[in-house]
């Protein structure tokens, strides 16, 4: 990875961090967390997160947190943080007994406020949202103190206590720091640390009317578990000086370094739960899971494996530079994981009809086939061959071009694992369709090879048509056609950029007996075909199969020859 910041070490966090160790720091201790907001589930953005807190704690001998930042009762569920520790158990971490909540330290962090305000550093506002807005100045201008600024101790601990109390509505008063409104560090316009705020909390219930804000917790609570590198994304570079501030004015000994990498983007893809929830809550996928989204869970239900999610990981490096890395990347790691791994099968995804005329009605072949050429020990299993078959319709042309090696009038190819057939008579309907091909087969060529050293040039996959098992088969594209979907004009919304192609459902599709009983989540290679994974919408009688992916790149060959 060409990255200008990494030295000896992999990136320039664990350079970082190694340093740390090295002067022995803090006791030349680690200590990192994963922050979570239980707003939403995770995404393929969130994993490079995770990823790289869990092994740097293990990488350096320490610990790592997975701590909920729920300090957003409006938005935030328990629903939501059922999802989170299933994914991240299911990406391959393991916490132990290290799971904590914001919400654990609300007393806390509530003292803490208290604290301030006695130290002369905390007052409560009663500017409205529009005066605050108003007074906040800009980048090039300083903003103007509030009214309130200089209340008393006493009067500021007053309010504060029946801001708690739940004596004032939303919006009425704020508690806000008192730091500089001439900082050219906008964070440090004396920010908001607690606003009154009547809504349920998936933990604390209604015990608490007011709601820290995500800066001010957030800060704190990594300095309460003693966090020794609070790793997060480059958008929390600006509110790095307030937290120190916070941490500094608290008195904590022990007080966290930030480090800030650049988040994830993916082409064609959005990582941003606002967005992400718009298009769950608008009906546009079929959920958090869809296997279309972004999100751990959706990647699962595609058929995506953890291994495939941490090896892409751990391949896209590190900078502090904003970086876009194809989807395509993504895709290569999964198909390196699965072509390893993954049996493979047989399905036909629209089924043509073979009749081969001459194989004995009632008989059938148990032929042998391989279940991964990359892997000998996932051994052999048999799949039967009989009179009537299925193969993809795209392998038959009538009026075949040179370059077409599969089947036509007249050729010879070889069927997997099976025979070598000749096509000798073309079915037609009415309106001239091909509905059935009648074929020859060579009794010699059992297993795929001529005894005679005749060669053909292409080599089919098929399903018998009496034993092959139904299948709805989902095709995905990206959701977004686009490839930087989200940069959005004024007015532009990002459903317009939806790919109305990302979903294709094939109904009656066909494949092999041996997945008969599959469990969902299975995942296979449908030869010629791409990877496949069952779907938990699978019932006893129907097979639901996710195309996890192709076996080629052909949307960044598509998307490269849209762009000439
Ligand atoms: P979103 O913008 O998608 O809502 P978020 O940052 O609000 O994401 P959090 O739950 O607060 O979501 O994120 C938890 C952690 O994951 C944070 O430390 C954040 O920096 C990190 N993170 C979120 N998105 C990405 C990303 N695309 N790449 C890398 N890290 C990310
Ligand atoms: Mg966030």
């Amino acid at each position: 990875m060409a990255d200008d910041e990494s030295s000896d070490p992999k990136d320039f966090v664990r350079s970082i961090v190694a340093a740390d160790v090295e002067a022995k720091k803090g006791g030349g201790r680690v200590a990192t967390r994963f922050p979570p907001e239980p707003n939403g589930a995770l995404h393929i953005g969130h994993a490079k997160a995770i990823a790289l807190n869990f092994s740097i704690a293990e990488e350096f001998g320490g610990t790592c947190n997975l701590r909920f930042d729920d300090t957003n009762p409006g938005t935030e569920g328990v629903e939501h943080v059922e999802a989170i520790i299933e994914d991240v158990k299911w990406l391959g971490y393991d916490w132990g007994d290290r799971l904590f909540f914001t919400s654990n330290y609300f007393e806390q962090l509530y003292g803490f406020a208290v604290e301030l305000i006695e130290k002369g550093l905390a007052f409560v506002d009663d500017q409205d949202a529009e005066a605050m807005r108003a007074n906040q100045g800009s980048l090039t201008d300083p903003g103007t103190n509030s009214p309130w600024r200089d209340r008393s101790v006493e009067e500021n601990l007053d309010l504060f206590q029946r801001m708690r109390a739940g004596e004032f509505e939303e919006g009425e008063r704020v508690l806000r720091a008192k730091i500089d409104m001439a900082s050219p560090v906008l964070t440090l316009r004396d920010p908001i640390m607690y606003r009154v705020q009547k809504s349920h909390h998936h933990r604390t219930g209604d015990e608490w009317p007011i709601y820290p804000m995500y800066d001010f917790a957030h800060g704190q609570s990594d300095a309460i578990e003693e966090i020794t590198h609070s790793l997060c994304s480059i958008e929390f570079v600006g509110h790095r000086p307030l937290y120190d501030w916070f941490v500094e004015a608290l008195g904590f000994e022990k007080q966290p370094r930030q480090i800030e990498f650049a988040r994830l983007n993916l082409t064609h893809t959005v990582l941003s739960k606002r967005y992400l929830r718009k298009l769950v809550e608008g009906g546009h996928v079929s959920g958090w899971d869809d296997p279309r989204m972004p999100t751990l869970r959706g990647l699962r239900r595609r058929g995506y494996t953890p291994e495939a999610i941490r090896e892409f990981c751990a391949g896209i490096g590190l900078t502090t530079r904003d970086n876009t890395i194809e989807l395509a990347r993504l895709e290569h790691s999964i198909r390196q994981d699965l072509n390893l791994r993954a049996p493979r099968v047989m399905g036909v995804l629209r089924p043509l009809k073979v009749v081969i005329e001459n194989f004995p009605e009632d008989e059938v072949d148990e032929l042998d086939a391989v279940n991964n050429p990359e892997d000998e020990s996932m051994g052999v299993r048999k799949v039967p061959f009989s009179r009537e078959i299925y193969i993809e319709r795209d392998d038959f042309m009538e009026d075949p071009p040179k370059k077409f090696f599969r089947l036509g009038p007249g050729r010879e190819v070889r069927l997997r694992y099976a025979y070598f057939i000749t096509c000798v008579d073309v079915i037609k309907d009415a309106d001239g369709n091909v509905v059935e091909l009648r074929c020859t087969y060579d009794p010699e060529t059992r297993g795929g090879d001529a005894p005679d050293g005749r060669k053909v040039k292409g080599t089919l996959h098929w399903v018998s048509a009496q034993h092959a098992l139904p299948a709805e088969v989902r095709l995905y594209e990206p959701l977004f056609a686009e490839e930087q979907p989200g940069a959005l004009d004024e007015g532009a919304d990002i459903l317009d950029q939806l790919n109305p192609d990302s979903l294709e459902v094939i109904e009656d599709a066909r494949v092999e007996p041996s997945l008969a009983g599959a469990e969902p989540g299975l995942g296979c290679q449908f030869e010629r075909l791409g990877y496949f994974c069952v779907d938990p919408d699978s019932t006893a009688d129907q097979l639901v199969m996710n195309r996890t992916v192709t076996l080629r790149d052909t949307w960044a060959k598509m998307a490269k020859r849209e762009k000439k």
